[in-house]
C-alpha cells in the first residue's frame, strides 16, 4: 500500500474541539476498519482477506468489539477458518511439546522465542484491524506534517484543544524526520506547550470534578467537569471510555 496524505479528514479532525485530534481520526480508522472486516460488504468472504485475518487474528480490545459490532454470522465464520488453522498448526507443534532440557548449573533459562507457546502469544496480540488503524494513523501523521507548510493549518492547530499523551510522544518522535524544513522553530516553540496548555486545562476540571463532591459544592456549577473523568483518561490512555460499542446500523 502506498502511503498517500489524506488532508480532509485531518483538517476536520482539528477543528473538531477533540481533546486529541489524533483519537478523533484513530477512532474514525478503527470504526470504518470493523465496518470494513464485518459490515456490509463482507470482505470477510473475500478469500485475501480471510488469509490476513486467519494469518495475524485479532487482538483482545477487537475481538470484543468484533463481538460488540453484532454481526455475529460474519465474526462466526472468521473465527472458523481461524480456528481450523490453529488446530492444524496444534497437530504439527505437539510433538514439540516436550520437558525442557535443564542443566544442572542453569535453573532458570529464558524462554525459546521460537517455540511454539511463544509463538502463540505473538500471534494473540497480532491484529488485522490495529495493523490497518496503524496504517492510517501512520498517513494521518504524514498529512500533520505536510499541512505544517500551511498558516491556515497552524492557526487552527494552534486553537486546538492538544494532544494525548501518547499522540503527543508519537508527534516529537516523527518530527526530525517529518517536518519541513522552516517548521521547525513553530513546531518546537507550539507542541509542547499547546499540549502542556490544555493538560493543565484538563487537570483544572478533574479537580473541580472531584471539589464537587464536598457537599459544601453541592450546589456550585458544575463548570465544564461535568465528563473531566472520560477527558483525563483520554488524554492519558488515548481512549474515550464513554463511547457506547460500535454496533451496525
Ligand atoms: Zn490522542
Ligand atoms: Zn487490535
Amino acid at each position: 500500500m502506498r502511503e498517500q496524505i489524506d488532508t480532509i479528514p485531518v483538517n476536520e479532525a482539528f477543528e473538531s474541539g477533540d481533546e486529541c485530534p489524533f483519537c478523533y481520526l484513530m477512532r474514525k480508522a478503527e470504526q470504518s476498519t470493523i465496518r470494513y472486516v464485518a459490515g456490509p460488504g463482507a470482505s470477510y468472504m473475500e478469500p485475501d482477506v480471510r488469509a490476513a485475518t486467519d494469518k495475524v487474528g485479532f487482538c483482545t480490545s477487537h475481538t470484543k468489539k468484533l463481538y460488540d459490532y453484532g454481526n455475529s454470522l460474519g465474526a462466526a465464520l472468521m473465527l472458523q477458518t481461524y480456528m481450523a488453522g490453529l488446530l492444524e498448526e496444534f497437530d504439527m507443534e505437539a510433538s514439540s511439546l516436550t520437558p525442557g532440557k535443564r542443566s544442572l548449573f542453569s535453573k532458570k533459562q529464558a524462554p525459546d522465542s521460537s517455540s511454539y507457546p511463544a509463538r502463540i502469544l505473538q500471534k494473540a496480540d497480532s491484529c488485522f484491524i490495529c495493523d490497518r488503524i496503524a496504517y492510517h494513523m501512520r498517513r494521518y501523521f504524514l498529512t500533520f506534517f505536510h499541512l505544517v507548510k500551511d498558516a491556515e493549518f497552524r492557526t487552527k492547530v494552534e486553537n486546538s484543544k492538544g494532544f494525548c499523551m501518547s499522540h503527543f510522544a508519537q508527534l516529537m518522535q516523527h518530527a526530525d524526520q517529518m517536518l519541513p524544513k522552516g517548521q521547525t522553530d513553530w513546531f518546537y516553540a507550539t507542541i509542547p506547550t499547546l499540549t502542556k496548555k490544555n493538560l493543565i486545562r484538563v487537570k483544572e476540571d478533574l479537580d473541580w470534578f472531584i471539589a464537587k463532591f464536598d457537599y459544601r459544592n453541592a450546589g456550585a456549577d458544575w463548570k465544564n467537569s461535568k465528563d473531566a473523568l472520560s477527558r483525563t483518561m483520554q488524554k492519558l490512555e488515548t481512549l474515550y471510555p464513554a463511547d457506547p460499542p460500535y454496533k451496525k446500523d
